[in-house]
């Protein structure tokens, strides 16, 4: 007896014979073959009639097999298959090629489906190498939609459609957690059936809402997790900070410019929140340059002046280095002691020595230290916090309730820090609800005032050696210049060569009176270290990076950004490099060069041009490449969609107040012992205890 745990070889011999490759698809059980969703449908209920067929068409027939035969073509060593199809309209010839097994599939006589594009041949119409399927297995199982699955080699979609018909009715078996009360008020498909309909559709209509089901399964089990955390923070404790309000508008007023609305109201909400007996986490996004770091420096000053301590993570040494050199400054004049601990340095304000690690440790748990800066693996380090109560992470999206829960254990007081995450990657509300429901979010959407519009062009090949010219002045009116490399394959993860590549060719050919420098993943942090350094001095006057230059480094005397291969980059990217420059009053330039001569990649990049909004251009890339590509499969916290998209709002919003009917007081989930289960796994997978 087959059960939903039974491994899918035990289905058919094929299956057996084929269960390595299965196992590629992630298909191990025959639960794994419920779940293993095609991507798109052979619509077989919208046939053309031969007669009608013109070519170009990629379309289904239906049709007799006339005559079918394989012989051996002499000119090409190949074998082909021909076949003569009728149906009352008309005739078609079909060929395939090498598939000498055809005609044992395919007799003469039978009703077959053929999908594929049609062709004009000599003077009449031919389908090369179509899809078949035979009429009499597909009205049994599939309706009239044709389910296509992605693949591995050796496995095709008639294996697929095999498989899943011999075992769905085992989809009984699978308990449905969605209550039906919400079923019904959501005109939902119950879990069974949907998993047949998104296999075999009867229907058009019956597809659709067997893809709103199971994409509002995986929603609703996110926006369930994300809630779960919330409320799991909303019930530990923090300390309280009290709003110093008089000392904060005072230290605001100091500033050399003023605050922009944006950064004022989200300094607000952070101060507010971190009133409360419970963990502040929230997300503050801001385009490159929008001024996020004053508004951390007010919460960790606030933070200070109620005598506790904040840490500030940033995600590479050479970053931790340069905030902790602008925290000194900005904080030159109040009573704060800032330090910075590094894989190699350990020291305050206004020293030039590091301090012993030990006694600098010994600093920080007693409390000596106001504020600590250093990277993400501030966290691992055997630091002991006196009384840590703000962590301020720096571009990194989200932080798990495991390594929240491991910081709050490196302080004496046993209550969990409050949290502030920045980045400068935009995410939309809608796809910050779907993602990050858990973290309260503050967007700084204003730029501060007077910055110059970022001048963008786009380069082609002829004009490379005009705006080679054009750098040139700029480095002699003694300003500088970024370039950005693509890599130029695969195993050059760290842009070793494309980077030398390209610093040869500078550094030789086009600016051979120039100092250059080059930058890749393969230095040692101190190499990279006085590389940047070097540029920050103006020392050097072009540095050539890979993608992985420092993100969030501030040279104020760069107004040249130039991205070699910039076709091969993604928009949000390529947006990113530009905020690298224009951080003056100085006119700051883009130079995008693009070797492809395609349209399509001028019309992406332009987008490019015309927008220096942030959020404009992640929507434009979202729909262009999806969430994985535009904000990286390894950002911690992006979930794999199997079905479910970003765009589906509507659905979106449903999960969430869905789950928060759910997860509120007046639901007695004993009477949905399903949806207990869920939620106790969730918990579960989540370590809380
Ligand atoms: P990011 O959001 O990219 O981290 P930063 O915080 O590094 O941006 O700020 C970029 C630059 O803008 C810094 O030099 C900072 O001093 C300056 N800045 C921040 N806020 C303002 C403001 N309101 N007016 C003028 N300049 C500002
Ligand atoms: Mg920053």
């Amino acid at each position: 007896m087959l059960t939903l745990d039974s491994k899918v070889l035990e289905v058919s011999p094929i299956a057996k014979r084929l269960s390595a490759r299965l196992k590629k698809m992630g298909i191990i059980t025959i639960l794994d073959l419920l779940n293993y969703f095609p991507f798109r449908y052979d619509d077989f209920s919208k046939l053309k009639k031969i007669k009608d067929l013109i070519p170009g068409d990629i379309i289904t027939i239906k049709g007799r097999v006339d005559l079918i035969e394989t012989r051996r073509s002499p000119v090409q060593r190949r074998i082909l298959t021909e076949a003569v199809i009728s149906d009352e309209s008309g005739t078609i010839k079909v060929v395939w090629f090498n598939q000498p097994f055809l005609i044992k599939n395919i007799r003469q006589g039978e009703n077959i489906y053929l999908s594929g594009k049609v062709e004009a041949s000599y003077k009449t119409l031919q389908m090369t190498s179509p899809e078949y399927e035979k009429v009499k297995k597909i009205t049994s199982t599939a309706g009239r939609f044709a389910p296509v699955y992605p693949l591995v080699a050796g496995v095709t979609n008639k294996h697929l459609r095999f498989f899943i018909s011999s075992i769905l009715s085992l989809r009984k078996n699978i308990k449905d957690w969605l209550s039906s009360e919400s079923k019904q008020r959501l005109n939902f498909l119950d879990l069974q059936e949907a998993l047949k309909q998104i296999h075999f559709p009867d229907n058009k209509e019956m597809l659709i809402k067997a893809q709103t089901r199971l994409k509002f399964n995986e929603l609703f089990l996110i926006q369930l997790q994300s809630q779960i955390i919330k409320k799991k923070l909303k019930d530990s404790s923090s300390s309280k900070i009290t709003f110093e309000e008089e000392k904060i508008k005072k230290f605001v007023q100091s500033l050399p410019f003023k605050l922009t609305n944006d950064q004022r109201k989200s300094s607000w909400a952070i101060l507010l929140d971190m009133q409360k007996d419970y963990p502040m986490n929230r997300l503050l996004e801001g385009d490159v340059g929008s001024g996020k770091t004053i508004v951390s420096v007010i919460a960790m000053l606030n933070v200070a002046y109620n005598k506790q301590q904040s840490a500030y993570m940033a995600p590479t040494e050479i970053l931790a280095k340069q905030q902790f050199n602008s925290l000194c400054k900005l904080y030159k004049n109040e009573k704060v002691k800032i330090g910075l601990l590094t894989r190699t340095e350990q020291k305050m304000c206004s020293m030039d020595e590091n301090i012993k690690k030990k006694d600098f440790l010994n600093k920080i748990s007693a409390g000596e230290i106001d504020i600590i800066v250093g990277t993400h693996a501030l966290i691992q380090k055997s630091i002991e916090f006196k009384n840590l109560a703000l962590v301020v992470i720096d571009e990194q999206h989200r932080f798990g309730v495991e390594q929240r829960k491991e910081l709050s254990e490196k302080s004496e007081t046993q209550t969990i820090p409050h949290f502030l995450s920045m980045t400068a990657t935009p995410i939309p509300r809608s796809l910050h609800l779907a993602l990050f429901g858990d973290l309260d979010l503050s967007i700084i959407a204003e730029m501060p005032k007077g910055r110059k519009k970022i001048i963008t062009k786009i380069i082609e090949p002829v004009e490379r050696q005009e705006t080679y010219n054009f750098i040139l002045n700029q480095i002699k009116e003694g300003k500088q210049v970024f370039v950005i490399c693509p890599l130029i394959n695969e195993s050059d993860k760290l842009g070793v060569k494309s980077v030398t590549a390209e610093y040869e060719k500078l550094d030789k050919k086009i600016f051979p009176k120039i100092k250059i420098a080059a930058l890749h993943g393969k230095m040692k942090t101190e190499e990279k270290e006085e590389i940047m350094q070097d540029f920050l001095e103006n020392k050097t006057k072009i540095l050539v990076a890979t993608s992985v230059v420092e993100v969030g480094v501030d040279i104020p005397n760069a107004t040249v950004m130039m991205i070699e291969g910039s076709e091969r980059f993604g928009l949000s990217q390529l947006h990113q490099f530009r905020g690298r420059v224009g951080r003056s009053e100085y006119q700051s330039y883009c130079f995008l060069f693009n070797d492809s001569a395609s349209e399509k990649v001028e019309e992406r990049l332009q987008a490019l041009v015309d927008s220096d909004d942030g959020f404009q251009i992640a929507k434009r890339d979202l729909e262009l490449r999806g969430p994985g590509e535009v904000y990286g499969k390894s950002q911690s916290g992006f979930p794999e969609f199997k079905i479910a998209s970003f765009f589906d709002h509507e659905l979106i919003e449903k999960a969430n107040s869905e789950a928060s009917r759910v997860l509120s007081s007046d639901m007695d989930l004993e009477n949905h012992p399903e949806l207990k289960n869920k939620i106790e796994e969730l918990k579960e997978a989540m370590h809380l205890e």
